[in-house]
């Protein structure tokens, strides 16, 4: 007997045709088995299942009135299948989108592979950026929306050693959208002040030297301040 990790299991699936639903005959999909189930606790024995999740399907558009008549529960159920058997069963569902949110298909899966590999790519320029002190191509990684968030925010914590003064005005002026990268970039921030001995203006936000008494920006008098 071999045993086969989920990412195999799920490779294999998405390189066979799907079955057919007995019930309505369109193809069905690959469902993920949620990590915890309905409250038997008991599992369902396979990582994945192939689900119809057509609302035209008898097994859904009557089992509202079905399982209302026997069990006066609002629910309906779907059709599923063993991957392997062409055993039949139907699971719970308590809404139209009931376990809609555990279908696989290929997109979803190549989607999350490129993910993978473009945080793959990106922790090896950050390597190399460390290598080269290169503190421009930390910020341009920093500040590049189409990076995976992980590699963004990687970017910005070795700019708190490599970031120079100039870095300060495009990473306050970034829109993070996210806390993670957000807090990150305030630190890094925070610690190209304290190694540049700089601060922010009080009055009109530029950097200036941390002790200086005027601001060479606005001429508003800072000593102190
Ligand atoms: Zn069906
Ligand atoms: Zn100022």
């Amino acid at each position: 007997m071999s045993f086969e990790t989920r990412e195999e299991v799920l490779e294999n699936l998405l390189r066979q045709p799907k079955p057919s639903c007995p019930q309505c005959g369109q193809e069905m999909s690959i469902w993920e088995v949620p990590p915890i189930n309905f409250s038997d606790g008991l599992g369902w024995g396979a990582p994945f299942l192939y689900v119809c999740f057509n609302d035209d399907c008898p097994a859904f558009s009557q089992g509202w009135d079905e399982i209302k008549e026997n069990y006066a529960h609002t629910a309906s159920t779907r059709c599923l299948i063993y991957p392997g058997t062409t055993q039949v069963e139907y699971m719970p569902v308590f809404g139209r989108d009931g376990g809609k949110g555990q279908i696989l298909d290929r997109e979803l899966v190549e989607r999350q592979k490129a993910e993978e590999e473009a945080i793959k790519s990106g922790f090896r320029e950050l390597a190399e950026c460390y290598t080269e002190k290169n503190h421009e191509r930390m910020l341009s990684m920093t500040l590049d929306a189409a990076r995976p968030m992980r590699v963004r925010v990687k970017a910005a914590q070795m700019l708190k050693d490599f970031g120079q003064v100039e870095s300060i005005e495009p990473l306050k002026n970034l829109k993070a959208g996210n806390s993670i990268l957000a807090k990150a970039i305030e630190e890094a921030v925070a610690a190209i002040h304290e190694r540049t001995f700089t601060r922010e203006c009080p009055f009109c936000a530029e950097v200036i030297k941390i002790r200086a008494n005027v601001c060479k920006h606005c001429g508003k008098e800072v000593a102190g301040v």
